[in-house]
């Protein structure tokens, strides 16, 4: 099943996450793909109860499981929360609060001792796509991941091809440019852990999507979803682009 995530960054309170639930959460189309949802932490018990079909994640996760670390929020107490996902080293987190590819391998590995399932974020940065060094980019975050978790996938995995200069920019890269990442990732995944762990693998597309993109990167055979940021913070777009990726 296709996946359509939604990430809502550090939008929404706690009565327009409700009302945002409240419009889409009926949806037939639900059925049809999956759909996660990563609001504000302040939200995530308020839709607990109400999310139906919808799959709630965090945007981030602590590397530890419990203890002295203020401000922190570990995957048992995001699962007892109620949700099944989080993001990793997101571009925002990478670039705002100092996440890096080590620190996503321990987050990772944090969330799937608590059966939660990561969403890696990875892509390059406008100067690393002017200088040509966008696949090298990419394979070096996900192999420095890999080899930290020594090549052993502890649960599903979710890696979502990102470039930072896609995200929030209204220019989304290609279709194919996602195609071409996500047989990189693949490749890599292939690699180090073994031909088993792409039966556990899932690649998503993410950045400045909408429902008019939606059919070009569904085309794509090893593209199994979008995240999307902008574009999830109206029902009825997210709708649209539900609508689009079900029929598509
Ligand atoms: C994101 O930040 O994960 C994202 C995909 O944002 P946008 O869709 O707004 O580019």
């Amino acid at each position: 099943m296709a996946i359509l995530a939604a990430n809502w960054k550090m939008y929404k309170t706690i009565a327009e996450a409700r009302a945002w639930f409240g419009a889409v959460a009926g949806s037939p189309l639900l059925g049809r793909a999956q759909v996660v949802v990563f609001p504000p932490l302040t939200a995530l018990c308020a839709l607990r109860d109400h999310a139906g079909q919808i799959a709630l994640g965090a945007q981030d996760v602590a590397w530890a499981d419990e203890g002295a670390f203020t401000g922190m929020v570990s995957a048992g107490q995001l699962r007892d929360a109620g949700c099944r996902y989080a993001l990793v080293a997101h571009s925002e987190r990478r670039r705002y609060a100092g996440d890096n590819d080590e620190l996503a391998a321990r987050k990772i590995a944090a969330l799937w001792r608590a059966g939660l399932t990561p969403v890696y974020c990875v892509g390059e940065d406008a100067g690393e796509r002017g200088a040509g060094q966008g696949p090298a980019c990419i394979r070096a975050q996900v192999d420095t991941v890999l080899d930290a978790l020594s090549g052993v996938l502890g649960g599903e995995l979710v890696i979502a091809y990102e470039p930072v200069w896609a995200i929030g920019s209204g220019a989304p890269a290609t279709p194919a440019q996602a195609g071409d990442a996500a047989a990189l990732i693949r490749e890599r995944v292939r690699e180090r852990c073994g031909p088993q762990a792409l039966g556990h693998l899932s690649l998503l597309y993410g950045g400045s999507t909408s429902a008019a993109s939606v059919p070009g990167f569904m085309a794509e055979p090893l593209v199994d979803g979008l995240l999307v940021g902008s574009a999830s913070l109206d029902p009825s777009s997210f709708l649209a682009m539900l609508e689009v990726m079900v029929d598509a």
